[in-house]
């Protein structure tokens, strides 16, 4: 993969955040039968440089407002942001020219090819010809034998890492995408994530927002939980699953059980519609093979078992309650 940093795009200044964010606040105002909407609450946040953040939250939590604000495309009703240590009030210009931002909507022309495309969003940016990379940008992102095609004749994926590609061109050291992964399919969704952690390789600072909790797991070094404009809890990945003392131990037993044993109660067992027992504990008190043998104390014989550590759905229902539960991957 080609390195696109570069010394004049300030990726070696000393800053510590990549984004910092102070009550931020935005109410949009009531429309037609549309009432007042509070979309952000008074949000302070702090994205450190080097990390893939993601911005976890439910449809309508305020990720893309967050996001928008930061890109100057949404103007916000309090509070301060800087981006790369300017302020977007006090210096738009170089705060925006830290930041590439992927929208959540795909704009797109057909009519152009990638390379085309690239060099007008280089224009718009007032990239000097010389200083444009395009080529290489493209190369980076798995277009290089594309350039010259029109832009419909590329696939979804393509059209995808085309977005990316486009926001690369001033070659900032902040990189956001808005739901990049929102109902494309597995494969191309990982796809976009081996991408994605090249360019963080490089030392672009990576913002994702999702509402999908695998990918939050998945990909990011540190997650913010945000729901109905709140924040509700930011903190390194592991930490937050860790937040969750819980395991569960899934058992088969070699009858098939009308109920759940009694004796049980403890581990909050579930009788699965698939056979399966389903045990939880506090791996901190006890391990697997502790509760196996209780299991196997009362004369159940086990054909096949595995454990399930925590995951973010958890962290994600234990902080918000179930209602706000994101959809799952699809
Ligand atoms: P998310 O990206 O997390 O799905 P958004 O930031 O798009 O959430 O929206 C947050 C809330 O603000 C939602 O209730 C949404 O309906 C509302 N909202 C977003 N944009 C506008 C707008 N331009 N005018 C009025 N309300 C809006
Ligand atoms: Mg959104």
């Amino acid at each position: 993969m080609q390195n696109l940093s570069n010394p004049d795009n300030h990726i070696d200044s000393d800053v510590e955040n990549a984004i910092t964010a102070k009550g931020l606040t935005k109410t949009y105002q009531a429309s037609g039968n549309q009432s007042e909407k509070k979309a952000l609450k008074n949000v302070d946040l702090e994205i450190p440089r080097g990390m893939i953040f993601g911005l976890l939250g439910p449809n309508g939590a305020g990720k893309s407002t967050f996001i928008n604000i930061l890109a100057g495309l949404v103007i916000k009703s309090a509070g301060n942001a800087s981006i790369w240590g300017f302020d977007i009030d006090e210096n738009p210009r170089m705060a925006r020219a830290s930041i590439g931002v992927v929208p959540q909507e795909i704009n797109f022309d057909p009519f152009f090819t990638p390379l085309e495309s690239l060099d007008l969003q280089a224009g718009l940016y007032g990239v000097p010809s010389k200083q444009r990379r395009s080529m290489e940008i493209l190369e980076t992102l798995g277009l290089g034998d594309k350039a010259n095609a029109y832009s419909r004749t590329l696939s979804g994926g393509m059209r995808r890492r085309l977005l990316i590609a486009k926001a690369l061109v001033h070659q900032p050291p902040i990189l956001v995408l808005d739901e990049p992964t929102a109902g494309v399919d597995i494969e191309l969704r990982h796809q976009l994530w081996t991408y994605v952690r090249a360019l963080n390789e490089q030392g672009v600072t990576i913002v994702l927002t999702t509402h999908y909790l695998e990918e939050a797991q998945a990909l990011c070094d540190r997650i913010a939980i945000i729901d109905h404009g709140e924040l509700v809890i930011c903190d390194d990945t592991p930490k937050l699953l860790n937040l969750l003392d819980s395991k569960t131990l899934l058992l088969r037993p070699d009858t098939t059980l009308s109920e759940v044993p009694a004796g049980l109660e403890s581990y909050h067992a579930v009788l699965q519609s698939d056979g399966r027992l389903a045990l939880t504990f506090n791996p901190s008190e006890k391990t697997a093979l502790q509760v196996l043998d209780e299991v196997r104390h009362k004369n159940i014989s086990i054909t096949d078992l595995e454990t399930e550590g925590t995951n973010l759905e958890a962290v994600f229902m234990k902080l918000t309650g179930n209602q706000n539960l994101p959809a799952e991957a699809e």
